[in-house]
């Protein structure tokens, strides 16, 4: 029951030579082991990159984070520019690898923290628009709406998924989000990333805990501070049905209305 997210630039060059920071991994390995205290039964990551034949890597795990490792080990993604992550505890499905988080749909990978009550008859209206999952939790459901919404408007705005601008991609995915949010009853802290737009976490929350970490030239999402403590002490507000869009150098917060508002900043410290 833990998320934690990183983007970093897209135009840096890693060690290994691929655009972006290629940092996500680590970041994300370093928070989720944090993270483990709040308890879990199943791990995973989704990683994201600008180009090559995989952009968008999804790797996890039942049971505990070394078995998240070894898997990682032997998927060997090339390194990412952002990335989500997730330490599940299962309230629809076992604690199987297939029910672990991230899950795909299309072209985006969601990760999810809380329970969706309307899952079922969600669940009908996505298989009724031809959708098969493969898992049995709530948020695979809510892995194809966004998904649904998302491609219908690229769809609507003329835009061939093929040769969208990242732009537009990112902008659309806020869209869906907030539709598809308002659609959900229940609670969910709700990380989307896709590689149309390999640059941008597009997150929601709803009495589930979620927390921006503000970095330089990289900025972090997570469950609580401890998810990138490691990496900055800047961290911000999210409040309840709050839309949020994080790039390497900005975070922009929108309510319920769509506007955009100012999260409240302070400074992490561990002595307090
Ligand atoms: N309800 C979701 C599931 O069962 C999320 C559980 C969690 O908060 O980790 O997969």
């Amino acid at each position: 029951c833990g998320i934690v997210g990183h983007v970093g630039p897209l135009n840096s060059t890693s060690p290994a030579g691929t655009p972006g920071s290629g940092r996500s991994l680590e970041v994300l390995l370093d928070g989720l082991s944090r993270l483990e205290y709040r308890g879990y039964d199943s791990a995973g990551i989704a990683l994201v990159r600008p180009d090559g034949a995989e952009r968008l890597t999804t790797v996890k795990a039942a049971g505990k984070l070394d078995n998240l490792r070894t898997a990682l080990d032997e998927a060997a993604p090339a390194p990412a520019t952002a990335g989500i992550g997730h330490t599940r505890w299962a309230t629809h499905g076992g604690p199987t690898t297939e029910n672990a988080h991230p899950h795909r749909a299309g072209r985006l990978a969601v990760v999810h923290n809380g329970i969706i009550e309307n899952f079922r008859s969600l669940r009908a209206e996505v298989e009724a628009a031809g959708r098969t999952l493969v898992s049995a939790t709530d948020t695979e459901v809510v892995a194809h709406l966004l998904d649904l919404d998302f491609t219908a408007r690229l769809a609507d705005a003329g835009q061939d998924t093929d040769a969208v601008d990242p732009g537009s991609a990112t902008t659309t995915l806020v869209e869906s989000m907030r539709a598809v949010t308002a659609r959900l009853e229940g609670t969910f802290a709700l990380l989307a990333v896709t590689e149309l737009a390999p640059g941008a976490i597009v997150a929601a929350r709803r009495s589930s805990p979620l927390v921006i970490g503000l970095g330089e030239g990289e900025n972090f999402l997570g469950s609580d501070v401890a998810a990138f403590v490691a990496f900055t002490a800047r961290a911000a507000e999210v409040d309840d049905d709050q839309v949020l869009l994080l790039t390497a150098d900005s975070v922009t917060v929108w309510d319920a209305d769509g506007k955009v508002v100012t999260p409240r900043e302070w400074e992490v410290s561990w002595d307090a």
